[in-house]
């Protein structure tokens, strides 16, 4: 029998600011970051359809790839334990001991560990290499990094479509990494509502071809990337934003990571600020979890 993931219901969360009151703007917060203790928000819905396709091909074990810090290896370390797979990380760079907390928490859920040389990491997409990993560890169902795929769009699609859709709203925003899961809800949610997406890494303007590519022929129109709220780079951070996402839990009891939504949440306070929302705009945050790595 194969086993699923949990799915805990998110709720949904209005924050209130004067800001928001003098702009005319509604900002709700769907807390996506609630689903699951450990493979939370998107994670969940990216990995969901992986799992079920390796549990279909009758696979025993995952192998994924990450940074040291990764969400991405740490909710798959914990679905594969859930779902009674085994997994094994590949994690970009040295090993340091003690082990990080991510990896830590990944290894008590059974992940094994195995580090390669940043040199090596690049060559994660290569057959010769990944054909080195089967010799070594044997057959294994691989999910690449960040577990974006075709699968993990399906996943993010199906989030839109069913805990999306009926919310009443003119613009959906989510922080983007490597682009799956904002490709998901476009194609989920068909062009309507407008779908805004904060990049994470430094020169998201690639961002915009990596997702028509996820997309190909199922392309909508209505979506933007915002590319000015990198905070120097991929978890790169200042003051400023480490002030800002200490008031956020402050003043609304929300909990931002450092890496993805704190940014994110960032951009749209400065976008309401600057006024590029039409008074009457309701918007629509997603909480993407993320917030093990971040100490909250
Ligand atoms: C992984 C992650 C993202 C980025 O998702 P992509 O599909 O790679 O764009 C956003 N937010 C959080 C919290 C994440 O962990």
């Amino acid at each position: 029998m194969n086993q699923h993931l949990n799915y805990h219901q998110s709720k949904l969360q209005e924050l209130q600011a004067s800001l928001l009151e003098d702009a005319g703007v509604q900002l709700l917060v769907l807390r996506e970051d609630l689903n699951h203790p450990f493979v939370s928000g998107n994670k969940w819905w990216k990995l969901k359809y992986n799992l079920e396709e390796a549990q279909k091909l009758g696979h025993d074990t995952l192998l994924t790839f990450g940074g040291a810090f990764s969400n991405h290896i740490y909710a798959t370390a914990a679905a594969a334990k859930d779902v009674g797979l085994k997994s094994i990380g590949i994690i970009r760079g040295e090993k340091n001991l003690p082990l990080n907390p991510t990896l830590e928490f990944a290894e008590s859920c059974g992940m094994q560990l195995h580090f390669v040389s940043r040199e090596d990491y690049r060559k994660k997409t290569e057959s010769h290499f990944v054909d080195q990993l089967k010799n070594r560890f044997g057959n294994f169902y691989l999910i690449p990094e960040g577990g974006t795929n075709a699968l993990a769009i399906k996943g993010c699609a199906e989030f839109a479509k069913e805990k999306i859709r009926p919310i009443d709203c003119t613009h959906v925003c989510l922080p983007v990494g490597t682009g799956g899961t904002m490709a998901g809800l476009i194609s989920g949610l068909e062009g309507k509502p407008k779908v805004v997406g904060f990049s994470v890494l430094k020169g998201g303007s690639f961002l915009k071809d990596e997702i028509e590519s996820l997309l190909g022929s199922s392309t909508h129109h209505n979506w933007e990337i915002q590319s000015d709220y990198h905070f120097g780079g991929y978890a790169k951070q200042t003051p400023e934003l480490i002030d800002f996402i200490g008031k956020m839990k402050q003043e609304h009891n929300l909990a931002l990571d450092q890496v993805y939504t704190g940014k994110m949440m960032f951009g749209i306070f400065d976008l309401i600020k600057m006024g590029s929302f039409n008074r009457g705009s309701i918007v629509l945050v997603i909480h993407t979890g993320g917030l093990q790595g971040s100490g909250i």
